[in-house]
């Protein structure tokens, strides 16, 4: 196998479930994304770990991604957040994925093509309450509502919205927050006092589940958390949670430079001094992006080695010093749970993004490892 690989802690995944299930009351459902392929941890994998951990509902971005997890042999719910397109409908019915609606148009067909299926499927309506992506404006809901359930064919699972700033803790943005609470707990009023049963009232990704309590209603959504990261740093302090990725490769090449020797492309890099440099296979190909170096240290043996010279495709190069105190095959950690090395925080702290962004990042070439479990094969219950 390649030495350049990410190790995916399924152990430390159970730890932040459990850590989040400490905080929401215990009737709350959780759904978990895995959208993106599980933030780029396996989308496969971590359902079924994270369905073992306690979760209800899983939450993907596509209806391929949905297929997918069916063809994994996931049997939970799976509800997909963007929106698909009509020729996906089919789709959607065969594979038993529960879409987001919100417009009169789409009900209809969804409506029409499960009638000829002969099929009932779930739906959950989205509202947007201030997020400005998708969804129906809070004064349709009612509307949007009573069309799911004068169809035959679909049935009103859920209703849900989505909030924009729950991560920040600055006023305005808690102001913005709340107004947006505020608009949902009206919408799912007044579906409910229009006769129909909104079903699972759901709208807390991470930010929400560790800021808005009163926004847990009857599931929450939290991906990030999932993950072992904090929505923004200033959450940090609410949660302890263990990121579940760690990307490791090896150092393959050790060469003792004369001071004045270039590294990499551009020059970049001029060694002050008679140095050892060491080689590791991982590059911006891999997700190890250019704008890293300078900045970048990665871990050996308790160590920190900083990148030297541009980060190249495949490749890049570390100052190991003149001590001599690494060997040619160590293992290096780019970023992980260790506390002594770095998070994926660190590099998107050097990146100027948030670690979703990492994770996400993270290139279908690198093999991922996955530990902390006895068996993934999906059971039958799932
Ligand atoms: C991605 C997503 C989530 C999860 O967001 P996190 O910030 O990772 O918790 C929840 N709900 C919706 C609609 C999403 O698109």
């Amino acid at each position: 196998m390649r030495a350049t690989k990410a190790v995916i802690h399924l152990e430390n995944l159970r730890h932040n479930i459990l850590e989040i299930k400490k905080i929401v009351s215990p009737g709350v459902r959780l759904c978990v994304p895995v959208k993106a392929d599980g933030y780029g941890h396996g989308a496969g994998k971590v359902a079924v770990a994270a369905i073992r951990a306690g979760a209800s509902f899983l939450a993907v971005a596509s209806i391929q991604e949905g297929i997918d997890l069916r063809n994994a042999g996931i049997v939970a719910p799976i509800l997909s957040l963007s929106l698909p397109t009509p020729e996906e409908i089919p789709g959607i019915i065969a594979n038993s994925i529960t879409p987001l609606v919100f417009d009169s148009e789409f009900i209809s067909d969804l409506g029409i093509a499960a009638k000829k299926m002969n099929r009932v499927i779930p739906v959950h309506l989205k509202i947007d309450t201030g997020m400005g992506r998708i969804g129906c404006f809070p004064e349709e809901s009612v509307k949007i509502a009573k069309l799911v359930s004068n169809e035959s064919h679909l049935f009103l699972e859920g209703v849900c919205t989505h909030l924009a700033v729950s991560d920040s803790l600055d006023k305005d943005d808690i102001e913005f927050t709340r107004l947006q609470i505020k608009r949902f707990e009206d919408s799912v009023k007044n579906i409910r006092e229009a006769g129909i049963n909104p079903g699972i009232v759901h709208c807390s990704a991470s930010g929400g589940v560790l800021q808005y309590p009163e926004a847990h209603f009857d599931m929450v959504r939290p991906g990030i958390l999932i993950y072992g990261y904090s929505p923004s740093k200033e959450l940090n302090a609410k949660i302890n949670l263990k990121p579940v990725m760690e990307l490791v490769t090896k150092v393959v090449s050790i060469r003792k430079v004369p001071a004045g020797t270039s590294i990499s492309y551009g020059r970049k890099w001029i060694a002050g001094e008679d140095t050892f440099i060491g080689t590791l296979p991982v590059g911006y190909a891999d997700g190890l992006l250019r704008k890293l170096s300078p900045g970048l240290c990665v871990l050996i043996k308790g160590k920190k080695y900083p990148v030297v010279g541009r980060i190249c495709m495949d490749q890049c190069m570390i100052n190991l010093g003149n001590s001599g105190e690494v060997q040619r095959w160590d293992d290096a950690v780019i970023f992980g749970p260790d506390p002594m090395g770095n998070s994926a925080e660190n590099l998107a702290e050097l990146l100027d993004t948030i670690p979703y962004e990492v994770t996400c990042g993270i290139n279908k070439r690198v093999p991922r490892i996955y530990t902390g479990t006895e068996d993934l094969n999906p059971p039958d219950y799932v």
